[in-house]
């Protein structure tokens, strides 16, 4: 292994599709834990940052190595914050993007107040063992619109309308959603701190 590698502990490919060549500009590959045959862990945290920090302690044991983890969701405040830290699996425990963003439409349904954010919590462990994580957080805020607008990115993407840029996160290319998403600023959060990092 070489420090350049570092082992994401996630099996989502939307958030491989944004991760990767932001890591990868900085000199740094990621490899899945699915390529290391490893299963997910559960997530049973309250918060974000409670999960992300199983995840990436769970890869980092099983890898032995660097282990990335992203915890993210969106958070809505007509429903109290969900779904929250259940995003993916709102509709159930098997959903899908397109049942999930169906039940967030029947749950605001007739609601004015569509105000939400999306909230991204990145942890980066050394070692399963590390006692000074890498903790790095992005919040993007928006609202929800009635119907899906786009085709790009994932998950709740097509629902969420960024309201200066006039467009919804599923209608902005992939550079364009980092340079203002929750993942794209957590990325550069926990990028800015890597240098010292590295040299450990
Ligand atoms: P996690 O894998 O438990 O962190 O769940 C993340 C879930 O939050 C995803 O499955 C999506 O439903 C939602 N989510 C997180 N980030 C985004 C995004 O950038 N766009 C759309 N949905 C997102």
């Amino acid at each position: 292994m070489t420090a350049s590698e570092i082992v994401l502990a996630s099996g989502n490919r939307g958030k491989q599709a944004e991760l990767a060549p932001l890591f990868a500009e900085f000199g740094l590959a990621l490899l899945t834990q699915a390529e290391l045959g490893i299963e997910p862990a559960p997530e049973e945290g309250l918060t974000f940052v409670e999960n992300a920090l199983a995840k990436a302690r769970h890869v980092a044991a099983l890898a032995e190595r660097p282990a990335l983890a992203d915890d993210s969701g969106l958070i809505v405040d007509a429903l109290h914050g969900a779904p929250g830290v259940r995003s993916a699996r709102f509709a159930g425990l098997d959903a899908d993007d397109a049942a999930n963003n169906r039940r967030l439409l029947a749950d605001l349904k007739g609601r004015r107040n569509r105000r939400a954010r999306f909230h991204c919590v990145l942890v980066l462990l050394r070692h399963a063992a590390d006692p000074a994580p890498l903790i790095a957080t992005g919040t993007w805020e928006g609202e929800i619109l009635t119907e899906p607008r786009g085709g790009h990115g994932f998950g709740y993407d097509p629902l969420f309308l960024d309201p200066a840029l006039g467009r919804s996160a599923a209608e902005l290319e992939r550079k364009e959603k980092a340079a203002v998403s929750h993942r794209g600023q957590a990325v550069r959060a926990l990028l800015a701190q890597l240098g010292s990092w590295r040299g450990t």
